[in-house]
């Protein structure tokens, strides 16, 4: 496989085929992210892409797992993608699935029947970020996408076959909407109703659109205790159906994971530990982006 520049995926695609069909992201405003800054976007060149599915079949066993990198692959044309899906599905022994990161005007931008193609050629789950449910805060972090826009794209996924994995980012109101940030996002989990469920906590990394704010003292990260009190918020009152909830990214102060459903008092209880200084959190030194 060939790859350009740094690569990301979310800590459950760790055994995974990664496929680099696309470079960057099309939209790559969100004011807290530098991870594909310096990349400018286009779709590889789907000739290179199958090459690269073809040298992965040959070269390895097993691989149950694709995901197609990078920031919201989804963008790509569906001819594309359809393309590629069942080169994947032909050359990669035991293949199950395939996923990729998705944006909200992604989904948006295809039709209903063009997503269902997806799905049906093994295009089975997105991770879609809205980071925030909270209306300010969604503007603010330039997310690209309103609390409504990404009801409906989550709705358009579930329509068409496809699982979601909803990223939500712990912070990302800075100090000021550290309650409406927590609230509006219980309140779109249990609208977008996902099959899995990620909390990240917001880091500011220099160079980005928000670190520049925090320098004008315009943004301001809430303290540890008020980042897992906004974790508490949105393990307490989000109600998706039945969703896998994990924090187990490496910018976690305090790594969780079990079935809402199932497991939130347990996981409730654990949070209560933590913000009464019983529980060691994640040194800061240990974290990572
Ligand atoms: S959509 Fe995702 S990859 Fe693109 S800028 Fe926003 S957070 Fe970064």
């Amino acid at each position: 496989m060939r790859y350009e520049g740094r690569m990301f995926r979310p800590p459950s695609e760790a055994y995974s085929l990664i496929l680099q069909a696309t470079v960057g992201c099309s939209h790559n405003h969100c004011t807290y992210c530098d991870m594909y800054r310096d990349k400018a976007f286009r779709v590889r060149d789907l000739h290179e892409s199958l090459q690269d599915l073809e040298g992965a079949g040959q070269r390895y066993g097993d691989v149950q797992k694709l995901f197609v990198a990078d920031g919201d692959a989804l963008v790509m044309p569906t001819e594309h993608w359809l393309a590629l899906l069942h080169r994947a599905f032909a050359v990669l022994n035991g293949l199950q699935r395939a996923s990729c990161y998705a944006t909200a005007k992604n989904l948006l931008e295809k039709t209903p029947e063009e997503l269902r193609a997806l799905s049906e050629a093994g295009l089975k789950l997105l991770y879609l970020g809205p980071e925030s449910g909270d209306p300010t805060t969604l503007k603010r972090i330039a997310k690209g996408g309103t609390f409504e826009e990404h009801v409906e794209a989550a709705q358009k996924a579930h329509a068409a076959g496809m699982q979601i994995s909803v990223i939500t980012l712990l912070g990302a109101g800075g100090e000021d909407r550290t309650v409406e940030h927590a609230e509006g996002t219980a309140k779109l989990i249990t609208a977008m109703d996902p099959e899995f469920l990620a909390a990240l906590t917001l880091t500011v990394v220099p160079g980005t659109p928000i670190a520049t704010l925090q320098e004008r003292g315009k943004f301001v990260l809430p303290e540890i205790m008020s980042l897992l009190q906004e974790l508490r918020t949105i393990v307490d009152q989000s109600r998706p159906t039945d969703a896998v909830f994990r924090t187990n990214h490496a910018s976690n102060y305090l790594p969780l994971s079990g079935r809402l459903l199932h497991d939130r008092e347990r996981i409730l209880t654990v949070l209560d530990a933590a913000l009464s200084g019983q529980i060691e959190l994640r040194p800061e030194w240990f974290r990572g982006l």
